[in-house]
């Protein structure tokens, strides 16, 4: 079908308009950075699936996030991760206006459809500035996911929120609700207000020419971050020589914060409907913006996208359905046997051993292969395991262990590049007795494989940051259990040596505190399992389908965005 017979079917019912600065929509599609873009691209799968109604906005990133190779040492080097829209989606005719800079930049989109499981389909509209009416440096602005300064950031969240909704409306989409995912998609609300301002109406005292309550009614809002350093802010000078003024500055500063326009804050004022993603994020961000009410719906990850072939021949064999229905996997305890999960693990172990071997280090499949994969920057503590280096050399000494590493860092966070480095150097500093690797370019193809093919995947935030993590979640789609610090998705995931083990108690400490608690839970819990009771392993992987798969997953998640916000 051409773009205009797809339009007209998608154009028929009216939809949740769901907005996301990055979206991971496929392994060579690399619009997303990292769990913010995954979550959405998982969001957009169930969606399908499930045949809500939704239409998903984002950049088309042409230039993508960014390809990542390292040096000997562990330097960061990035080059451009370019796609060409054209092999994937269909151009649309629409072009709409944004005023950036006195300048007028036209915005046109690429429609991608996602196909869901019983035929559905879910247009992702893949915004677009590269137009030969647009001045040189504005055909650009679509280019690099998060790339660029403070002002490259602002006229791309413009694009996105202001001319995404325009978009819409150009293409005739009927918006029932505009779901924002992150503060980078806030600006949409500004649009929004615009639309219902009424120049000429007498405005009594109290009273603005704006309906928020009308807006307010429209918007979801869902934070994905209690980290104060990744909100987006602006000062007023630059937002109004970028943006000018969508709207009054009196409302804007009403909405946004007086001091700096703060997208979580203008997230939080124009919803109705607010969420964190985790129970305990919740709460966090509450504590940071007294006086919201502020939901909790759990992440999820879509089941078909994230378990591995040889799990879901096993599903489909014991819990045929799983698919549609992934709540079937609670029965994965009584109906898959222990010996077939042993088998298709060890393929997936084996599929992982091969990607390391062919970056050189050979691995020892009778080892327990700890994964360690995600962005890689300073809350997230990916050095804590080496916290004490001799005392993990003795801890492996007495029981095998091998090490795999992956993640990029924000090519502007140097403690996050530093890190990567420093983790170089200790991977080689405890060889020979732990075979380690730092494997390259983390990305959708290598989280599979990782996720899959690790005996324990492990994660160490600092406390209560880290606002959910997804990827534990994928992880238990393909029976491996976490060791993780009880912060996020795990307060709500873990039961102690039944779905994995926690480190520490939750509570913020010293780094020291949880590195000691977690060379103990490997010494006493993890490792003796694993090497001296290969059935009690094997209970822990079944429970970890059981518990965690069954629950933390993107069609659970959706039902819970359906019921709770786009049905109201
Ligand atoms: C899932 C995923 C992430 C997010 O991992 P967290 O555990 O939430 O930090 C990041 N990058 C990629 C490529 C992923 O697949």
């Amino acid at each position: 079908m051409g773009s205009e017979d797809l339009l007209w079917e998608f154009t028929r019912e009216s939809r949740v308009a769901y907005f996301s600065m990055e979206i991971a929509l496929r392994p060579d599609i690399p619009t997303y950075s990292g769990g913010l873009g995954v979550l959405a691209g998982d969001t957009v799968s169930s969606a399908a699936d499930l045949d809500i109604p939704l239409v998903a906005v984002s950049l088309v990133s042409r230039s993508g996030y960014f390809r990542q190779s390292l040096t000997r040492d562990g330097e960061q080097r990035e080059s451009p991760d370019p796609w060409d829209p054209a092999a994937h989606a269909q151009p649309l005719g629409a072009r709409v206006g944004v005023i950036l800079e006195d300048r007028l930049v036209w915005v046109t989109g690429w429609l991608y459809t996602q196909k869901g499981l019983r035929g559905a389909g879910v247009p992702v509209i893949l915004l677009d500035t590269h137009l030969p009416e647009n001045a040189p440096d504005d055909r650009t602005l679509t280019d690099f996911l998060y790339g660029g300064d403070q002002v490259y950031r602002l006229k791309q969240e413009m694009v996105l929120g202001v001319g995404g909704v325009r978009l819409l409306a150009a293409l005739d989409f009927q918006i029932r609700h505009y779901h924002m995912n992150e503060g980078h998609a806030a600006l949409l609300a500004l649009e929004l207000l615009r639309r219902t301002a009424r120049p000429g109406r007498e405005i009594h005292p109290g009273e603005s020419s704006y309906d928020l309550p009308r807006v307010r009614e429209m918007c979801i809002f869902t934070t994905h971050t209690p980290v104060e350093a990744a909100l987006d802010r602006f000062d007023y000078a630059l937002f109004r020589r970028i943006a000018g003024m969508p709207v009054d500055e009196a409302m804007l500063r009403q909405l946004a914060g007086e001091n700096e326009v703060n997208l979580t804050r203008l997230g939080l004022n124009v919803a109705e409907y607010v969420n964190g993603v985790a129970e305990r994020h919740a709460q966090t961000t509450r504590r940071m913006f007294p006086g919201f009410t502020v939901a909790a719906i759990a992440n999820g990850v879509h089941p078909r996208t994230w378990t591995c072939s040889a799990f879901a021949r096993l599903y489909d064999e014991h819990l045929p359905g799983w698919q549609c229905q992934p709540e079937r996997l609670a029965h994965a305890e009584y109906r898959i046997p222990a010996d077939a999960v042993r088998r298709a693990h060890a393929d997936a172990k084996a599929e992982l051993l091969a990607e390391i071997a062919g970056q050189g280090p050979r691995f020892d499949p009778s080892r327990l292969t700890i994964g360690f994969a995600r962005r890689m920057t300073g809350y997230k503590r990916p050095d804590l395991l080496f916290f004490d280096l001799d005392r993990l050399r003795e801890i492996a000494r007495r029981h095998p262990l091998q090490l795999v590493f992956a993640g990029k860092a924000h090519p502007r966070d140097a403690p996050g590049r530093s890190l990567i480095q420093a983790l170089h150097r200790s991977l080689a500093a405890v060889g020979p007795d732990i075979a380690a690797v730092y494997l390259p370019n983390y990305d959708l193809r290598l989280a599979k494989i990782l996720v899959a093919g690790v005996d324990l995947w492990l994660n160490t935030p600092q406390p209560p940051l880290e606002a959910s993590g997804t990827s534990g979640m994928k992880a238990a789609f393909n029976g491996v259990p976490s060791l993780s610090v009880l912060d996020g998705w795990w307060l709500e995931g873990h039961v102690e040596g039944v779905t994995g083990w926690a480190i520490g108690d939750g509570v913020q400490h010293d780094p020291q505190i949880d590195a000691v608690s977690l060379y103990e839970k490997l010494e006493r819990a993890v490792l003796p399992r694993f090497h001296a009771e290969p059935h009690e392993w094997t209970s822990v992987m079944l429970a970890t389908i059981s518990r965690n798969a069954s629950l933390f997953h993107s069609d659970r998640m959706m039902h819970r965005y359906a019921v709770d916000a786009y049905l109201h």
